[in-house]
């Protein structure tokens, strides 16, 4: 039993880091008006994916939260439910 705990752990494969696409392309900015960019980090419920599964760093990420939030203030982005674009 214990054995095969081991290999499951061994299998597990570990994703190449992802760049934070914001560093990558200097171009990119965050802006809470470019819903475009900004849907990409929202769930289709209206939540904001976590940092984790885009590999966005610390300080982009942390505009990224703050810009849909924003959007969210002024009706760009729903707080819930199904994004209609
Ligand atoms: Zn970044």
């Amino acid at each position: 039993m214990q054995q095969q705990q081991q290999q499951q752990r061994k299998k597990q494969t570990f994703s190449r880091r992802k760049a934070c696409r914001f560093c990558s392309d200097k171009s990119q900015s965050v802006d809470y008006k470019e819903i475009k960019t900004l849907r990409h980090f929202v769930t289709d419920q209206g939540k904001i994916i976590p940092r984790r599964i885009f590999g966005t760093c610390a300080k982009h990420q942390r505009q990224v939260t703050d810009a849909i939030k924003k959007a969210r203030q002024i009706a760009l982005l729903p707080y819930a439910g199904h994004l209609n674009f």
